[in-house]
């Protein structure tokens, strides 16, 4: 016997016939003898709804009205805990709900992106040990003075993963609409292969860079803590992908898998003055408005004395930071700014790019090849990422998961 915590997402628990589906699947790991925590995402669309709801109601963002936002936000994940609890029960599987409050799911104080910073397990043991499946809402938090928190999107996998690391479960098994993680969005590119094993720091880069099947977090905190994830479909029996360890990995390939992001947005300041401190004085007040720059390129004009810089940010940050330029235009002294929302990110990963050259020249080949022009780029270790017009982002992507091999056999 041991803990076993079972994660649903949105598209698994998007109707009452989808929960009853799910309280089946956890009965089956009941009947195997473990204690099970189940964790569960709202109902697929119920928190965009939730989002706009808030949004017709209050435009200002204090900390006051982000605090009342995660009240309503989180309140998805209630209905579908309380359904869940009711269609287990209707089974004859002892059951019962604990909302993040009562699970004691400790976090931080930034609303609507807080970090779990503890757990108290204690009441969630009693229930276990009861005989109960104590179904958990994803996605929700406590902060230490008693108010509600949601941990971004995607946040019910990390609700999951810290769950498991909490509890030292046997496992961490996350049902989705895909049977497994796989080398891209099996959505975009058909050809794309399911990987039997990924290792937790290629991950880690793919869920970061878009791929958004773990949420990143998630991924950190499995990490670190050895929880032994397993991704897989509530809509069928195939075997799922496990997060290991790299060492484990026996069959590897120089690439792992490819991801994108359409959340990025470019801009680019004309006829910056070409001197010391100039990045500083871009960059410095964007970070004091907590917006996160990533890809940064810098072109130098013929004469030297003016310079074009271009990053990229997020896009829900493009309005905020567009201002904050605008305003801040006299004193920066550049020409103009040119900002642009129709681009994605691509990313190539793979910890083969450690040891082999030529993989990034491979990428630019490609691209260059099928005509798509490559806005910026940046690199880090096992990863390279490449900006372009997202009219070409499925073009790109399938050319690319062809030239690195990772297109299914036929047979598979
Ligand atoms: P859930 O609602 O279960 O949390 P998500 O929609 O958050 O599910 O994540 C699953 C989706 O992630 C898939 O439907 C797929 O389109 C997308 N995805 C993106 N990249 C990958 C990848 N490399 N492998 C598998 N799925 C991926
Ligand atoms: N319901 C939340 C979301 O849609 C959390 C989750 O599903 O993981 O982002
Ligand atoms: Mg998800």
């Amino acid at each position: 016997m041991g803990i076993i915590v079972q994660k649903f997402g949105g598209t698994s628990v998007a109707s009452t016939e989808h929960i009853k589906n799910v309280a089946r699947r956890v009965k089956m790991e009941v009947d195997k003898g473990n204690q099970v925590v189940v964790v569960v995402s709202a109902m697929s669309g119920s928190t965009d709804q939730l989002i706009k709801w808030v949004q017709q109601v209050s435009e200002v963002n204090s900390p006051q009205t982000q605090a009342e936002c995660d009240v309503v936000v989180s309140s998805g994940e209630q209905v579908t805990s309380g359904l869940l609890a009711l269609a287990l029960n209707a089974l004859g599987v002892p059951a019962r709900s604990m909302q993040g409050w009562q699970a004691r799911i400790n976090t931080d104080m930034v609303y609507g992106k807080a970090r779990i910073e503890s757990i108290d397990t204690e009441n969630l043991l009693k229930h276990l040990d009861q005989g109960d499946v104590v179904v958990v809402p994803g996605f929700q938090g406590i902060t230490i003075d008693g108010r509600v928190t949601t941990l971004g999107r995607g946040g019910s996998d990390t609700s999951a993963v810290a769950l498991a690391a909490a509890l030292h479960a046997d496992r961490c098994d996350i049902y989705t609409d895909v049977d497994g993680v796989y080398t891209t969005d099996p959505r975009i590119v058909p050809k794309a292969r399911k990987l039997q094993k990924v290792g937790y720091e290629e991950m880690l880069e793919m869920a970061s860079l878009g791929a958004k099947v773990l949420q990143t977090r998630s991924v950190e905190m499995a990490m670190k803590y050895g929880v032994r994830v397993q991704v897989l479909s509530s809509f069928s029996d195939e075997p799922g992908t496990l997060l290991v360890n790299e060492e484990e990995i026996v069959e590897r390939r120089l690439i792992t898998g490819i991801a994108y992001s359409r959340n990025d947005a470019q801009i680019t300041l004309v006829g910056v003055e070409n001197q010391p401190g100039v990045a500083a004085d871009i960059f410095g007040p964007l970070s004091e408005a907590e917006i996160n720059v990533d890809m940064i390129v810098q072109n130098i004009s013929e004469n030297g004395t003016r310079t074009d810089l271009t990053f990229t940010l997020s896009k829900s940050d493009l309005g905020r930071a567009v201002q904050l330029l605008e305003k801040a235009k006299d004193s920066l002294k550049y020409n103009s700014l040119i900002s642009n929302e129709k681009v994605a990110k691509v990313s190539v990963i793979g910890v083969g790019m450690r040891s082999h050259a030529g993989l990034a020249q491979k990428m630019f080949k490609v691209l260059a090849e099928k005509g798509i022009n490559i806005l910026v780029i940046s690199t880090s270790e096992i990863k390279i990422s490449v900006l372009v017009d997202e009219e070409y982002l499925e073009l790109g992507l399938r050319a690319l998961h062809t030239a690195y091999d990772l297109d299914a056999q036929e047979e598979e």
